[in-house]
């Protein structure tokens, strides 16, 4: 789904606040959590329950609202997630990315939250595209937000090191474990950030053709340019226009692979590879975690030898 038909889910979180409201009233405990040794924290999504889980180590119990395998930007609450998202001591969510959550932890959470995008300042949807003879390729509506950003490591290292300080306020006892851990995570994701740099420094193609805008962090920080088959949300269908354009974008970039991801249907990915005689393979934007296993840094690694090889990069 994407924001337009927000209000539907809006109705649906609102049914199931209204249903846990005596529940809500009757947990005098507030923030204790149902673990008294540890921090309950909620993550909106796999990439953000890899950080909370990497920096908050043995002294935090991170539950992931979005289930393995599930696709997170249509999620709608259900009753005993609400009531996860009311007793969280810490919701750790990107607004904007999943309109039900933001609705829930307005109503419920307080200040027992820590948005990922007030970080740093997201990218415009446009940004990461890619253009030719001056001419954009964008087809996002003005003004709207990128919320991909775990997809540069940099910008997710970033995101860990506050999110280190949050818990610390959280739990004082523990604030320098959190951070010594955020350091640590630092130091992995910049070697990866080294990888990627290296391994995409010189390549034959440089345009990527995915099935949504997921990658506008990648493409920026490692100089590709991205062609969506549609938007900023995964949609199943194409408008036939659309359709039309980016055929004639993987024709004109001479793509030799079109992407699709594990969690969304390949149908398009391949009516476009078979067009113009590519393959498809698996580009993840790591979304969530697919049954294959793996976590953000092996996945990413896989992604990137998946490029090199796309992109005939020596
Ligand atoms: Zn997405
Ligand atoms: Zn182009």
């Amino acid at each position: 789904m994407n924001i337009r038909s927000a209000p539907r889910t809006l109705a649906v979180a609102t049914t199931a606040l209204l249903a846990l409201g005596g529940v809500a009233a009757c947990a005098d405990d507030g923030a204790a959590g149902a673990d008294p040794q540890r921090v309950d924290v909620v993550a909106a999504f796999y990439p953000l329950q890899f950080l909370a889980e990497r920096i908050g180590g043995d002294a935090v119990k991170v539950t992931n609202l979005v289930k393995p395998g599930a696709e997170p930007h249509d999620l709608e609450l259900n009753p005993r997630q609400v009531g996860q998202v009311v007793e969280a001591e810490l919701v750790v969510l990107l607004k904007g990315f999943q309109p039900a959550l933001d609705e829930a932890v307005e109503q419920n959470a307080g200040g027992r939250v820590f948005d990922v995008s007030t970080v740093q300042p997201l990218m415009d949807a446009a940004a990461g595209g890619h253009d030719h003879e001056g001419e954009e390729h964008g087809h996002e509506e003005a003004g709207a937000k990128d919320p991909h950003l775990w997809l540069d490591p940099t910008r997710l290292a970033t995101v860990g090191d506050k999110l280190a300080e949050r818990l610390g306020q959280a739990d004082p006892d523990h604030a320098a474990d959190y951070t010594a851990r955020a350091g640590s995570l630092r130091a992995e994701l910049e070697k990866l950030d080294a990888e990627f740099t290296a391994g995409l420094k010189t390549c034959q193609r440089r345009e990527i053709v995915v099935s949504h805008t997921a990658f506008g962090y990648l493409t920026e920080r490692y100089q590709l340019g991205q062609i969506g088959i549609t938007g900023l949300s995964p949609e199943n269908e194409p408008a036939p226009q659309r359709l039309a354009e980016v055929i004639e974008e993987a024709r004109k970039h001479k793509a030799t692979t079109i992407f699709f991801e594990a969690l969304v249907s390949p149908k398009v990915a391949e009516t476009i590879a078979a067009t113009v005689g590519a393959k498809t393979a698996v580009l993840d934007p790591l979304e969530g975690l697919s049954t294959d296993g793996g976590d953000y840094l092996s996945v990413m690694r896989t992604n990137l030898q998946t490029l090199r090889t796309a992109l005939s990069c020596p």
